[in-house]
């Protein structure tokens, strides 16, 4: 028996996905960072990812980069969340890379790389309007005096991250901004930056379009991998697959019932419902899916159904015209939000499909 809930993952479309982009960007000079957190650090997913082209893996969690290392993973490694001070010697074992940009972690990522008799390497996140995390372009010079005056971290890039906190887009004047930021910290440091990482996969538009794209040479790519997808617009992009995550869910209610409720209405379990206009009686599905696997605002309907709500437990459709036998599976497509919750719900099983010939299909 195929266990459900279970998110389908289909590794030959995340490898396809990888490899087209990989390609696209090559053309402009830029190399990808595999980005593997919607995933938690999925062993069989960044496999895909490399067999796709990607030269590094990069994760948002210590966990998930211990994860990775621990299925025998020995690519490069970039931790993409500043590190927590308190995790420093983990961050040295086993990331190669860190973003950064508060220099008491840069310190402390130095004295643990010292113990451990390695040099770990960092990249400087500028601030450039989307304010979440980064250094002021006006602090960057001191920042990097600092970090070039500590033993046992190198300084290797610079780098930024858009589109995340206030939706500020990459465009020609904040990415010649960070090439600037690129040239004036060589001029004072005296040697090349090896990595410029200019963002995530809200970047794509911009680095496909046709101007140089300068300095940067790197992305790190996480979505439109996965998903297929652009996160400005949420558009397809063309030549990849959007359906590389799937999310089954088994039907264990089906019945014809009124389209309205009846008795005095007060608030439902997540927030008032709108009442619907009343068009006669129709299949009302249930599927056991809740909240606690998936955010339902993130799931695509089968054809021909309709979400009409969903609680802890329980995700309400309306089934139209099409008949649904309790115990039948149905099958709804993710976006990004729906893809993590799901990831990290311990109530939803995954299931590797197209993967190389020999590898396990359960985990
Ligand atoms: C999540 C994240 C990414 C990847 O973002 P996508 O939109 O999934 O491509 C890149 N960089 C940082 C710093 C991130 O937190």
């Amino acid at each position: 028996m195929t266990p459900t809930p279970r998110l389908e993952i289909r590794l030959d479309h995340i490898e396809h996905n990888t490899a087209t982009l990989t390609r696209r960007l090559a053309r402009h000079g830029i190399s990808v960072t595999a980005v593997t957190k919607a995933t938690l650090g999925d062993p069989d997913v960044a496999r895909a990812m490399l067999r796709g082209g990607a030269t590094r893996l990069g994760d948002s969690r210590i966990e998930n980069v211990e994860r990775l290392r621990a299925a025998g993973l020995e690519v490069s490694m970039t931790l993409i969340r500043s590190p927590s001070p308190s995790h420093a010697a983990r961050v040295v074992a086993g990331a190669d890379v860190s973003l950064n940009s508060e220099l008491d972690v840069v310190e402390a990522l130095a004295a643990a790389a010292i113990a451990q008799g390695t040099v770990h390497g960092v990249i400087l996140m500028v601030e450039l309007g989307d304010l979440r995390e980064g250094i002021l372009a006006a602090d960057l010079p001191d920042a990097v005096r600092r970090t070039i005056g500590l033993r046992g971290v190198e300084l290797i890039g610079i780098g930024t991250n858009l589109a995340c906190q206030s939706g500020v887009g990459p465009d020609d004047d904040n990415m010649a901004v960070l090439s600037d930021l690129v040239a004036a910290t060589e001029a004072q440091c005296g040697f090349g930056l090896v990595r410029v990482s200019a963002g995530n996969s809200a970047n794509l538009d911009w680095a496909l379009d046709d101007p140089p794209a300068g300095r940067i040479n790197e992305l790190r790519l996480g979505e439109s991998i996965l998903l297929g997808r652009e996160p400005l617009r949420r558009t397809p992009i063309a030549g990849l697959h959007t359906d590389a995550f799937s999310l089954v869910g088994e039907v264990i209610e089906s019945k014809i019932k009124p389209t309205r409720p009846w008795g005095t209405i007060h608030q439902a379990a997540f927030g008032t419902t709108e009442p619907r206009p009343d068009t006669g009686p129709t299949r009302r599905v249930l599927v056991a899916l809740g909240r606690q696997d998936v955010d339902p605002d993130g799931l695509t309907a089968p054809h021909g159904m309709t979400i009409l709500g969903a609680s802890s437990d329980h995700l309400v459709l309306d089934a139209g015209d099409r008949p649904c036998r309790v115990g039948a599976e149905l099958t709804f497509g993710v976006d990004y939000a729906a893809l993590l919750r799901a990831m990290t719900s311990p109530f939803v099983a995954r299931r590797l499909r197209g993967g190389p010939a020999g590898s396990d299909p359960h985990r």
